[in-house]
Order: structure tokens, then sequence, then C-alpha cells
């Protein structure tokens, strides 16, 4: 838990781990009913003057609670953007498949140009999204990702990925809209991606102040 132990501001926040099993004061609210990411529940969290032992406290030292968590952003954003980029090729994938096989006007949607100059345009994007995410990783690996790459790693893919998944959508037609077909949900749960990790703003934010 991310809990204010002192002073306002950075300094005065600190990582606790806190038990909650039996634990008094600590409650669960309900399940928020979320648009998508269904295999994912996301749930209130009620903490009521819970105590904890001091030795509870995560690291060596009260009140480093934000750095702690900064040190650790790079690595959270770079893991949305490898989502980004599997997102992004299955989503070619399924949509070659589908215009491959699905006619109109007496032939295949790929035998028209809006449909493969579209994947081309995507497959293109996801292939420069994969290479620039390997190389975050191997910064990553090598200990000096910093929080500007990351940021950038993270706006963008999540951005493509989005845009991805509702032109592959639109190829789809009726049917992108429907459950059943897999495009929907990859569609579905994109979205959530500008948002969390830090919203897409604010990872352009840091990425300015770097200019
Ligand atoms: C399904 C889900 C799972 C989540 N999981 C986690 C999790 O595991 N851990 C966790 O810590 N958080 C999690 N979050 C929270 C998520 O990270 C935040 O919702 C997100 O960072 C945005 O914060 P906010 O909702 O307070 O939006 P706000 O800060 O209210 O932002 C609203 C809008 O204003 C814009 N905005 C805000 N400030 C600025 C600015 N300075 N300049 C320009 N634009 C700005 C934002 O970009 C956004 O478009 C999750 C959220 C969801 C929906």
């Amino acid at each position: 838990m991310v809990a204010r132990t002192g002073e306002a501001g950075a300094k005065g926040i600190s990582l606790i781990v806190v038990e909650t099993a039996g634990a008094d004061g600590y409650e669960r609210g309900r399940n928020l009913d979320k648009i998508g990411l269904h295999a994912s529940d996301t749930s209130e969290l009620f903490f009521d003057n819970v105590t904890v032992p001091p030795e509870n406290l995560l690291g060596k030292e009260e009140g480093q609670g934000f750095v702690q968590l900064m040190q650790q952003l790079p690595q959270e954003r770079l893991a949305l953007a490898v989502g980004a980029v599997a997102s992004m090729e299955r989503a070619v994938k399924l949509t070659t498949e589908y215009t491959k096989e699905r006619k109109a006007f007496g032939k295949p949607l790929m035998d028209f140009q809006n449909t493969a100059f579209t994947l081309a345009e995507r497959k293109t994007e996801a292939m420069i999204a994969r290479v620039f995410v390997d190389w975050c990783i191997e910064r990553l690996v090598a200990g000096d990702l910093d929080t500007v790459t990351a940021s950038m790693a993270k706006y963008w893919c999540s951005d493509k990925q989005v845009q991805t998944a509702d032109e592959c959508l639109q190829l789809f037609g009726g049917y992108g809209y429907m459950q059943e077909y897999p495009i929907s949900r990859i569609f579905i749960d994109s979205r959530i991606q500008k948002i969390y990790g830090g919203t897409n703003e604010i990872m352009k934010l840091l990425i300015a102040r770097s200019l």
C-alpha cells in the first residue's frame, strides 16, 4: 500500500505491506463495472484505521515510497508497451485472415485497396513498435531504461494499439461489433492502455520536460 506517513508532499509517502486476512478495519467493496478488461477485477478496498507493525515498511527508511515508485515506473510502462505490441500484431493477423476470406461485391475484402493499405500501415507500425520495444527491453536489462524513453514507449505504442484495434474492427464490419469475434475484445480491452500506468497526456508531459 502507498500511505502517507509524514509531511505533505512526496517525502511523506511510504510503501507498506498490509496483511489483509482478518485485519480489523479492512473491507472489500464492490467490483467496479468496467467497460472492458473483464478478465481482471478492479475492486474497492477500504482501510479504516488498519494497524500494521513497523517491520511491514517496504525498504529501509520511511518517506522513500515516492522514490521507490518512480524507480519501478519505467518497467511498468514498458510492460504496457509490450502488451500493446502483442495486441497490434494479433489484430493485424486476425484481420488479415478475415479479409482474405470474407467477400463483398464478389471479391475478398483484401482485394480492395483501402483494406490492403490499412493493413499495410498497421503492420508497419506494429513492426516499428516491436523494434522500439525490443530496444527498450535491452536497455531495461542493462539497467539504463530512463523515464523519458519508457514514457515514449508507453504513450506511442498504446496510441497505436487503440488506432490499430479500431481500424481492424472496422474491416470486420458488423461482425467486428459482436463479442463472439475476438477483434471486439481487442478493441474494448485496448482503450484502458491510454489511461493506466499514467495517462498518455502525463507521458507527453514527462517527455516534454526533456526537450
Ligand atoms: C482498470 C484500471 C486499472 C488500474 N490499475 C491501476 C493499478 O494497478 N495501479 C495504480 O496505481 N493505478 C491503477 N489505475 C489508475 C490509473 O492509473 C489512473 O486512473 C490514471 O493514472 C489516471 O488518473 P485519474 O483517473 O486520477 O485521472 P485524472 O488525473 O483525473 O485525469 C483525467 C484527465 O485529465 C488529464 N490530465 C490530468 N492531469 C493533466 C496534466 N497535468 N496535463 C494534461 N492533462 C492532464 C489526464 O490525462 C486525463 O485525460 C487503474 C485504472 C483503471 C481504470
